[in-house]
């Protein structure tokens, strides 16, 4: 380890969808950025970005629009980020981002004032508000039960055409399904991310192309998994969609996903020209305070780096991230040891229903926070003035059911650094 001490404004913890918001924020704001962390969850997910799509939970009612859900979130459940995060600078947040993405290659399409609803790779419909402009043919024909063609592909274990087809049944007469060859590789099992690689050259994509043709019929759009290439998925549907004669769409597969993986590249390819400085593969290992000031230790195992930081932002995840663990008798955050919202015991953490609609108590664990997202303890006190907590380490949210994961990680964000930015502004 160098004795060097790095001095910056902020040190973000994590670099999953809540951690690159708020790190291109906060480059974009003038801060000075050091981010640690692995980009391994961000392929995890499945590219659509949902803002609010479900409320009230326990009655898994669909929101038509996710800025009146949220007013009515925040109303119903006080304590849920949300409660803090105005529709408005949701949506300002939201233009901020995908903007950035599309600036980078990676364009996404969204229903202004209102969700949209996808097919998913179990043939249900899910809601959601924005995804990525590869999917939004897919977005149309559902609405306007367009005779569509999808695709899958002998080998391709993860994707059914047939299964897909099968669930939305009667309620889509015009969709029919057909399984081909993927050209090009005799590789069993085929993975979505060979294929993604694959389509990325001019010959697959036209071999592809003589593969589907011949069972295009009357149908007016083609679905595919989503395998529209990695680096340039605007080129590949493009040249697809001139080919085949028809719009062309992928529909979101199981993880690991090529549209996280293009996610993950932009990501890592680009954040370090908003000036961010990105350690990569990297954790924050310790933390302490030294004359007023934040020392955050860096590295992989051992401390690699120290740096001193006015300020840091929490965007560490759940179990899966490693914000949260799970020890024997009580949930704990792994980063300050803050405190944790959780259930009393063990015995209480999941629903006897598996499938509860109000979802499993343990799901709403996490950090409580103030209305600028500092960490406070039980009686509502700030217990670190220099530290933002955001995403899903939050409590009082369930991301996966509430349909709200990169909305909490994108919004509260935006919220954080803000907050950040008229502190330093302040002095
Ligand atoms: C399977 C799956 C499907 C999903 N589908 C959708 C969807 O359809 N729509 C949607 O809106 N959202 C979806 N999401 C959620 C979304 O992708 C994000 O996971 C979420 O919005 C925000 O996650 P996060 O950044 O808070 O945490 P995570 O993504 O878990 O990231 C946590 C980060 O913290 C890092 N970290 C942990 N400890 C440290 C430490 N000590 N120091 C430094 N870094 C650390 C990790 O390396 C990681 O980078 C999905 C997620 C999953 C897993």
């Amino acid at each position: 380890m160098s004795d060097r001490t790095y001095d910056c404004d902020l040190v973000v913890a994590g670099t999953g969808m809540a951690g690159m918001a708020a790190a291109l924020f906060a480059a974009r704001r003038g801060l000075s950025v050091v981010q640690a962390g692995s980009t391994g969850e961000i392929v995890f997910a499945s590219g659509l970005f949902d803002v609010l799509g479900v409320h009230p939970m326990a009655e898994g009612r669909r929101l038509a629009s996710p800025w009146e859900g949220m007013a009515r979130l925040a109303a119903d459940e006080p304590k849920h980020p949300y409660g803090v995060i105005a529709p408005s600078r949701m949506k300002d947040a939201l233009a901020e981002f995908t903007g950035w993405l599309e600036a980078h290659g990676l364009p996404y399409r969204n229903g202004g004032d209102s969700n949209v609803r996808v097919l998913s790779p179990m043939g249900t419909v899910k809601t959601s508000w924005a995804v990525p402009s590869t999917m939004w043919a897919g977005v149309e024909a559902l609405a306007e039960k367009k005779p569509c063609l999808l695709v899958d592909f002998e080998g391709l274990r993860e994707y059914s055409a047939r299964q897909i087809a099968d669930t939305v049944g009667g309620a889509w007469p015009g969709l029919r399904t057909v399984r081909v060859e993927f050209p090009g590789t005799p590789m069993r099992p085929l993975l979505t991310g060979i294929m993604g690689q694959a389509l990325e050259l001019r010959v697959t994509r036209e071999q592809l192309a003589e593969v589907i043709r011949p069972h295009l019929g009357d149908c007016a759009c083609v679905g595919l998994p989503a395998i529209l290439g990695i680096f340039h998925p605007g080129t590949v549907l493009a040249e697809m969609e001139a080919m085949l004669g028809v719009p062309v769409f992928e529909i979101p597969t199981l993880p690991a996903s090529v549209p996280g993986l293009r996610l993950k590249n932009v990501f890592e390819g680009h954040i370090g020209t908003e000036g961010v400085d990105l350690m990569l593969q990297r954790k924050v290992l310790d933390v302490h305070r030294q004359d007023g000031a934040l020392q955050v230790s860096i590295g992989q195992g051992s401390v690699e780096r120290v740096v001193r930081a006015r300020g840091m932002i929490l965007a560490t995840g759940r179990f899966l991230g490693h914000g949260l663990f799970a020890e024997r008798d009580r949930i704990r955050e792994t980063v300050l040891d803050l405190p944790v919202h959780q259930p009393a015991g063990r015995s209480q953490w999941h629903s006897l229903d598996l499938f509860d609609p109000a979802g499993h108590p343990v799901s709403r664990a996490g950090v409580v926070t103030d209305s600028s997202f500092r960490p406070v303890d039980e009686e509502g006190r700030v217990l670190h003035e220099d530290v933002r907590c955001v995403g899903t380490l939050l409590a009082h949210q369930d991301w996966m059911r509430q349909k709200c994961g990169v909305g909490l990680a994108v919004g509260s964000s935006a919220v954080a650094v803000d907050a950040f930015v008229a502190q330093f502004s302040a002095g």
